[in-house]
C-alpha cells in the first residue's frame, strides 16, 4: 500500500509524512532529504547538486531515479512507502512505474496538498529547524513556541536555499513541471487533495479519514 505525498515545498508534505511514518508504519522516501544527504557527505556529486538546488531548479532525473532506486531496492518493502517529493516530472513518474513493477508493486493512492502561492511564500520564508533534535517552527506562526524551545534557540537554522527568490521559483518550477503528473495521478483511482492551508491537527485529521476510509 504505497502512497505519494505531492505538494508543492512549503505544504507541508514532511510534517505530514511524519504522522504517517509514526502512526502507519509507513517509511518515508524524500528526495529532498536524500540530495541533502549527498550534500552534506560533501562528495563531487554533492557539490553539483548543492550548485542547483540553491537555483531553484530540479535536480536530474539521472542523479535522482538512480537514488530512489538504490533505496528502493535495498528497503525490499519491509514497509509500504511514502513518496515525499518524487516523482516531480512525467519522466520520474515513469520510471517510479517501472522500478515499482520490477519489485511487485505499486502506487495504492496519491495525497496532495494544495496551497496558494501567498501562503507558501510565508511559510518557506519563515522556516526554521533546530539541528539539534530536528523540529521545525516558523518565525510568522511560532513566535512562542521558538522562544520556549528546549533545545536553545542558537541552534535554529534556516535551510540554505530558503531565501525569497530562490523559494518562489521552488514553487513556480513544482507548479509548471509537476502538474503534468498531479494530472496523471489524479484521474486514477484513490486520489485525494486536501486544502493543505487548513491547520496542521487539520490535515492530520483529514488524512487519518481516508486512512479509515482505506481500511472500509
Ligand atoms: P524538497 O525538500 O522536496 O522541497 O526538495 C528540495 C530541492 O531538492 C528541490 O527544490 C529540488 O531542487 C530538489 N529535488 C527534490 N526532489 C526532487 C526530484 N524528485 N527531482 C528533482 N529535484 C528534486
Amino acid at each position: 500500500m504505497n502512497l505519494i505525498l505531492f505538494g508543492p515545498p512549503g505544504a507541508g508534505k514532511g510534517t505530514q509524512a511524519q504522522h504517517i511514518v509514526k502512526n502507519y508504519n509507513f517509511f518515508q522516501l524524500s528526495t529532498g532529504d536524500m540530495l541533502r544527504n549527498e550534500i552534506k557527505n560533501k562528495s563531487e556529486l554533492g557539490d553539483k547538486i548543492e550548485k542547483i538546488i540553491s537555483s531553484g531548479e530540479f535536480v536530474s532525473d539521472e542523479i535522482v531515479d538512480k537514488l530512489v532506486e538504490k533505496l528502493i531496492s535495498k528497503l525490499k518493502f519491509k514497509n509500504p512507502i511514502i513518496f515525499d517529493g518524487y516523482p516531480r516530472n512525467m519522466l520520474q513518474a515513469n520510471n517510479l512505474e517501472n522500478i515499482l513493477n520490477k519489485f511487485n508493486q505499486k502506487i495504492s493512492f496519491t495525497i496532495f496538498l494544495n496551497v496558494s502561492r501567498e501562503i507558501i511564500e510565508k511559510r518557506i520564508i519563515g522556516r526554521i529547524t533546530c539541528k539539534k533534535c530536528n523540529i521545525t517552527f516558523n518565525e510568522f506562526f511560532n513566535k512562542k513556541e521558538i522562544e520556549e524551545h528546549s533545545c536553545g534557540k542558537e541552534f535554529l537554522v534556516k535551510r540554505q536555499d530558503d531565501d525569497k527568490k530562490i523559494a518562489m521559483s521552488r514553487y513556480d518550477t513544482y507548479m509548471e513541471k509537476t502538474k503534468p503528473v498531479l494530472d496523471f495521478y489524479s484521474s486514477r483511482k484513490g486520489f485525494f487533495e486536501i486544502n493543505g492551508s487548513l491547520k496542521i491537527e487539520q490535515i492530520t485529521n483529514k488524512i487519518d479519514d481516508i486512512f479509515k476510509s482505506l481500511r472500509h
